[in-house]
C-alpha cells in the first residue's frame, strides 16, 4: 500500500513478554523523564512580577486614541460596533458643541463608549473598521476582576490620558496600520 508519510506504526497483537507485564522498566522509563524535566530550566513564567516579550502584533486592551492636540479621534460613527462579530462594542453618540472643539476633533463624537471585555475575542476587527484611527488594540492586558460588571469598560479607562499617552507605535510599524 502507498504511504505517504513514514510515521505509521504497525500494530502487532503478540503476547507481552514477563518483563512487560510487570511494567516496571515503563514505570522507571516514565520516572526518568520526570526527573530529567526536574533538573531543566522552568519554562514558567511569574506575572505579575515577570512579563514575557508581547509580538508587535498581540492584541489586548483597546485604547482610544487622541490627536496631536489631545481632542478624542472617535466620530461614533459605529463602524467599529458594526464589525464587531462579538457586539462588544455599544456606544451614543452626541453632536459637539461650540465651546467643545478642544475636546472632540470631529463635529460629532462618543458621549458613551464602552466595550465588554468579556465578549470581546480581541480580533481586532474594530481596529481594522475604524475609519478615523480611533481605536487601536494594544499591548496591555485587561486585569482580572472578581465582578462581571468591572468588565464593561468605558470611556474613563479606554480613551487615552492626556498625561499618559499611549504607544501603539510598535503596532503600526508591524505593518498592521498606516501611519
Ligand atoms: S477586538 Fe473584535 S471582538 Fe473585541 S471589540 Fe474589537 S471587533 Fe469586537
Ligand atoms: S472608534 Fe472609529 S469606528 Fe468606532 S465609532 Fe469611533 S470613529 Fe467610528
Amino acid at each position: 500500500m502507498l504511504t505517504l508519510t513514514n510515521r505509521k506504526k504497525v500494530v502487532s497483537d503478540k503476547p507481552m513478554t514477563l518483563m512487560e507485564k510487570i511494567y516496571l522498566p515503563a514505570i522507571v522509563g516514565g520516572m526518568f523523564i520526570t526527573f530529567k524535566h526536574l533538573l531543566r530550566r522552568g519554562q514558567t513564567v511569574k506575572y505579575p512580577e515577570q512579563l514575557r516579550p508581547f509580538a508587535p502584533v498581540y492584541r489586548g486592551m483597546h485604547v482610544l486614541k487622541r490627536d496631536e492636540q489631545g481632542r478624542e479621534n472617535c466620530t461614533a460613527c459605529g463602524l467599529c460596533a458594526v464589525a464587531c462579530p462579538a457586539e462588544a462594542i455599544t456606544m451614543i453618540a452626541a453632536e459637539r458643541k461650540k465651546d467643545e472643539k478642544h475636546l472632540y476633533r470631529e463635529e460629532k463624537y462618543a458621549a458613551v463608549y464602552e466595550i465588554n471585555m468579556l465578549r470581546c475575542i480581541f480580533c481586532g476587527l474594530c481596529e481594522e473598521a475604524c475609519p478615523k484611527e480611533a481605536i487601536f488594540l494594544t499591548d496591555r492586558i485587561v486585569p482580572t476582576e472578581f465582578g462581571r460588571g468591572e468588565f464593561i469598560y468605558g470611556k474613563d479607562q479606554l480613551v487615552e490620558p492626556l498625561d499618559n499617552r499611549i504607544d501603539i507605535s510598535k503596532r503600526q510599524d508591524s505593518g498592521k496600520r498606516t501611519k
